[in-house]
């Protein structure tokens, strides 16, 4: 007992495993398979070796490309300091401050540098939760592996000798489909409470299973999360959502008791079973684009997570007596205060939820000019689609889903025809909740393909707070652009 507790005080592992050197494993021993390897981490890591310095391909990366996936992004780790691996690109910038990285260009293509980080952050300023502040303290690759967070993510491939150096198990763990955090698991989530997210959102994506001791505190040290900055949980919750795995991400959230009292968003999605049919659709919507290749919109994302909460506050303004109209623009404003608050809403994405949410009672308007001034809208398409999705949920009837395709795809004078046959039975088709009606359309349309909302966008209501750990420093903004950036078909 007291052998093992000495043990995991120097770090050395039950198997006696000595964390400062790494097993290397050469080209038959790992099934990495070169031609995944971009040519820009290539000529990166090529680079700063040809200069005399130590270059790998590391984190995600390589555990992609050990579980044969092509990796959406190369991060690349080194003992150069930021400044001497600036001096060898040409367009290399240095950024942050909390946590200094080098973005290198190619073109389109943008690979993150960063150099080891060592021990020293131990004494990294850090709030009064124990959560790190900053961390720009240069170390050995020991090190630098042992500050990564989970032994899948702290492996280096070197593309030069096909080699792969791994401090912590990670083999072992990737081929027994384990998720292990590195190190005293309590004294890691303490210092970075994002990490019970991200093991959560590997679990779901890689379809591993959360290894017990790094997921008993999970729980209970769940509330560390409300200390983390509102724009860093609010990206990483994005990275959740567009993972491609989103309903996964959910349950497994739910299951491992980070649902509650965790992001006012997430206790509206899991605790509320009476948007659990749409928000499923939602959702399952948008894993399956993901995992097409084609763009999401957060905006829609978001406006289908919240939908039944607006729903509710709408009804309770209409039932106080408040016009249909104004009552949603009110249930509009209260839904996106508590969120923007929260969540950090970023302005843009904001925008589009509400212009989401106020198209609604439009499309339920099937009489004179209307339909066709809808039709104007620039974001009409994403309207639709999420009219789409609230018949097939049942909220609306399915023929006026179905109205709307054949209004929207008709030519000319067919459009009056469809409007007269509308207006024979009627003109305005039941109101919202009026029907249990369920649509044959599907919600496979365009409109979650990002349309430019922004990562540049501010925080609807709080400045954007200031990102830290040895992570991109830019997380959140990568995960708004990718969702922008994959808006084609
Ligand atoms: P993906 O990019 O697929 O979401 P990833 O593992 O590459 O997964 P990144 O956020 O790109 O995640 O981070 C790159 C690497 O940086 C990780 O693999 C890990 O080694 C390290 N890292 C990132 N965030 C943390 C963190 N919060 N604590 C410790 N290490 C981290
Ligand atoms: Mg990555």
């Amino acid at each position: 007992m007291i052998k093992k507790f000495i043990r995991k005080i120097l770090g050395v592992k039950e198997d006696g495993r000595d964390p400062t050197e790494p097993v290397i494993l050469g080209p038959d021993q790992h099934s990495i398979d070169p031609r995944l390897v971009s040519s820009n981490a290539i000529k990166v890591t090529q680079t700063l070796q040809d200069a005399g310095f130590k270059a790998f391909v590391v984190g995600g990366a390589v555990r992609d490309l050990l579980l044969g996936i092509k990796p959406k992004d190369f991060d690349i780790a080194t003992d150069a300091t930021p400044e001497q691996v600036k001096r060898l690109f040409r367009r290399a910038f240095i950024i942050g401050r909390r946590f200094q990285i080098v973005h290198v260009m190619f073109g389109q293509d943008l690979l993150e540098v960063t150099t080891f980080r060592g021990n020293g952050s131990d004494n990294a300023p850090k709030d009064e939760h124990g959560r790190v502040l900053r961390d720009n303290n240069f170390g050995p690759q020991h090190e630098d592996a042992a500050r990564r967070d989970f032994t899948i993510n702290a492996m280096y491939y070197d593309p030069a000798t096909e080699t792969v150096l791994d401090y912590h198990g990670g083999i072992e763990d990737i081929r027994a489909k384990l998720l292990r955090i590195i190190g005293v698991p309590e004294a890691r989530y303490r210092e970075d409470p994002v990490r019970m997210l991200r093991v959560v959102r590997f679990a779901a994506k890689l379809g591993f299973t959360i290894e017990p001791t790094t997921r008993a505190p999970i729980p209970v040290m769940a509330p560390l999360i409300d200390n983390v900055p509102a724009a860093r949980v609010f990206d990483e919750m994005l990275k959740l959502l567009l993972s491609g795995h989103a309903l996964a991400c959910l349950r497994e959230l739910r299951s491992a008791g980070l649902h509650h009292g965790l992001l006012p968003l997430l206790d509206v999605v899991l605790e509320q079973p009476i948007g659990m049919k749409f928000v499923t659709l939602a959702l399952e919507s948008t894993d399956g684009r993901v995992k097409a290749g084609k763009g999401v919109s957060p905006g829609f994302l978001f406006a289908s997570l919240l939908w039944h909460q607006v729903l509710e506050k709408w009804n309770a303004y209409r039932a106080a007596g408040e016009a249909p109209i104004p009552a949603l623009h009110l249930a509009a404003d209260d839904v996106l205060d508590t969120q923007t608050d929260n969540l950090a809403l970023q302005r843009r994405i904001a925008t589009d939820m509400r212009d989401i949410w106020a198209m609604q009672p439009r499309f339920e308007r099937r009489t004179g000019k209307a339909p066709f001034k809808l039709l104007e809208h620039p974001r009409f398409r994403a309207g639709y689609d999420f009219l789409l999705l609230r018949c097939e949920s049942g909220e609306l009837p399915g023929e006026v889903g179905e109205w709307w395709t054949a209004f929207y795809a008709a030519e000319g004078g067919e459009r009056e025809q469809l409007l007269a046959a509308a207006n024979s039975r009627g003109g305005r088709s039941g109101g919202h909740r009026s029907g249990s009606g369920s649509s044959s359309s599907s919600v496979s349309g365009d409109s979650q393909a990002g349309e430019g909302q922004g990562g540049e966008g501010q925080p609807a209501k709080r400045k954007r707070a200031p990102r830290r750990g040895p992570r991109k420093s830019g997380g959140g903004e990568g995960a708004v652009a990718n969702a922008q950036g994959g808006g084609e078909e």
